[in-house]
């Protein structure tokens, strides 16, 4: 399946059925997240607050994408984080919380 527009609808739609991918998987989301790290330099923003580089090799959903499917392309929402801090943020959460990034 080729998606050419994102919308809020689709996105929607996606979380109904539990598996938003498909979303990731779009050339939109690539080229957002893509241009989110390169703006922070590939750099983890949480470790780079307290004086550590990491590399920061995911784009994060600050408010999620589950539960803010209007957000799913403002850049102001994402966070370029490394795999320790997504996993924190992540486990934070309730283990019921699917959402896999
Ligand atoms: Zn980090
Ligand atoms: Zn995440």
């Amino acid at each position: 399946m080729t998606k050419t527009k994102v919308t809020v609808t689709w996105i929607k739609e996606l979380i109904r059925n539990g598996d938003t991918s498909p979303f990731y998987n779009t050339k939109e989301w690539g080229a957002l997240s893509e241009r989110k790290r390169r703006l922070e330099h590939y750099e983890c923003e949480r470790c780079r607050v307290r004086g550590i580089y990491k590399q920061g090799r995911i784009v994060h959903h600050k408010k999620y994408l589950r539960l803010y499917p209007e957000l799913a392309l403002d850049i102001n929402n994402l966070e370029c984080l490394c795999d320790d801090c997504h996993n924190d943020e992540h486990h934070k959460q309730t283990q019921l919380n699917e959402e896999r990034w």
